[in-house]
């Protein structure tokens, strides 16, 4: 079994498998085209499944410290009537941990500073990647080559390995949604842990954070490429007469801090996540509507059954196999599952669909939430454990 990868791209994913691979002893370079090392997003939430593989991959403990436990709010209607409620406490009795939120700057840096700095290779696009010879799989940078017995394409929605790999693959599709986000100046009441609004094809949402700011996000049907010239302004346009803590989320929020984003999915799903020696992973794989908050969830438990595979096969190959067959079928349902929460929740513009939906919500039975985010938050990492950190495998 060799033990050296190559992985293109240095978001979550990337980060993760890296994290992954270092555990169970091999040599990894993870290679960003950017020339920070960041994540240009404002907050996420991680639900039990993406901090169990955080766990085996040696940093759930600093992300949960980092991190605010989710036991209040839920999703709500414009005027502030409560649909559906957030039982953290419940999800916590259940699963030992009830969502949590945090900055995606905070979660990057953690996952970065668990790697040795001279593993990251930034400012550098991968464009190529040669897998003539047998048993090696080559990457080209400039005037070197990366040479390595495994490449992870973890480089995102618009994947060039994937084209590179499935060259007759349709490609990302675009969701009918774009997001505006930021996280607020300061703290602010935010008044819950959690909160989802639907109003007709729109959904404004908040995640607060342990210092007290917030992060809100507003999901606008939309034809993909409009901008505003000033979003906050047609935020407060858009969203007048809804909730408090809407109007006082907007208020906390620089104008130059709003990032504005089309939401686009795979929608034709991979028929392998992995072609020779080069594994997808994340939104390569499998990009999904943000509906669920599983997108990068999905991306972590790859890094961790990727890791797991490699320690309990005897080629890469087997490994591989074991990878895409753990991984695909869970991974595009709950890319379908995600779509199908989107066309139910903020995307619906009926009015009779909006009202049955809502009443049907209301009169749901208390503990249908809980019940409806086990179904994709209670996941379990596979065996073989991976080793606690990668000094005891000797690396
Ligand atoms: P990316 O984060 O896209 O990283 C890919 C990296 O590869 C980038 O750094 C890029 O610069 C680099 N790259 C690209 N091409 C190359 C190349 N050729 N060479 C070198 N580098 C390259 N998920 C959750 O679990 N919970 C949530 O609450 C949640 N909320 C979301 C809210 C919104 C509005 C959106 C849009 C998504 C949300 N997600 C959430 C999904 C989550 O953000 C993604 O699934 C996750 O970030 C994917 O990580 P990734 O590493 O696969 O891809």
């Amino acid at each position: 079994m060799g033990s050296s990868a190559v992985v293109v791209g240095g978001g979550i994913g990337g980060l993760a498998a890296a994290l992954g691979l270092r555990r169970i002893g091999w040599e990894v370079t993870v290679v960003e085209r950017a020339a920070v090392l960041d994540d240009a997003g404002a907050g996420i939430s991680l639900h039990a499944n993406g901090l169990r593989a955080l766990d085996v991959l040696g940093v759930g403990e600093a992300v949960r410290d980092a991190a605010r436990p989710q036991y209040t709010g839920g999703t709500r209607t414009p005027r502030g009537a409560r649909l559906a409620a957030m039982d953290g406490a419940a999800l916590e009795r259940v699963l030992g941990t009830p969502i949590v939120g945090i900055p995606r700057a905070t979660l990057h840096r953690l996952l970065r500073d668990a790697l040795p700095p001279e593993s990251l290779v930034i400012g550098t696009e991968v464009t190529a990647v040669d897998r003539s010879a047998p048993g090696r799989v080559r990457v080209p940078l400039g005037d070197t080559v990366l040479d390595a017995d495994l490449v992870v394409a973890a480089d995102g929605v618009n994947s060039r390995m994937r084209t590179l790999l499935f060259p007759s693959h349709p490609g990302p599709s675009y969701s009918g949604s774009t997001v505006l986000r930021a996280v607020t100046e300061h703290p602010v009441d935010a008044g819950t842990d959690f909160e989802l609004t639907w109003g007709p094809g729109a959904e404004f949402g908040h995640i607060a954070f342990d210092d007290g700011r917030a992060e809100w996000h507003a999901v606008l049907n939309s034809p993909a490429g409009v901008r505003y010239p000033d979003p906050p302004a047609e935020m407060r346009r858009r969203f007048a007469g809804w909730h408090d803590p809407i109007p006082a989320l907007l208020d906390a929020t620089r104008p130059e801090a709003v990032l504005h984003h089309d939401i686009y999915e795979l929608v034709a799903a991979l028929p392998t996540y992995t072609v020779g020696r080069v594994a997808l992973l994340g939104d390569a794989a499998h990009a999904m509507t943000p509906n669920l908050g599983q997108g990068a969830c999905q991306a972590l438990e790859d890094a961790a059954v990727l890791a797991a595979a490699l320690a309990g096969e005897a080629t890469v190959e087997a490994a591989l196999a074991r990878y895409d067959t753990q991984r695909r079928p869970r991974s595009q349902s709950v890319a379908r599952a995600a779509r199908q929460a989107g066309r139910m929740g903020q995307q619906l513009t009926n009015p009779l669909a909006i009202g049955l939906r809502n009443t049907a919500l209301r009169l749901a039975p208390s503990g249908m939430t809980v019940r409806a985010i086990l179904r994709h938050a209670d996941w379990t990492p596979p065996l073989p454990e991976l080793p606690s950190s990668p000094e005891s495998h000797g690396a």
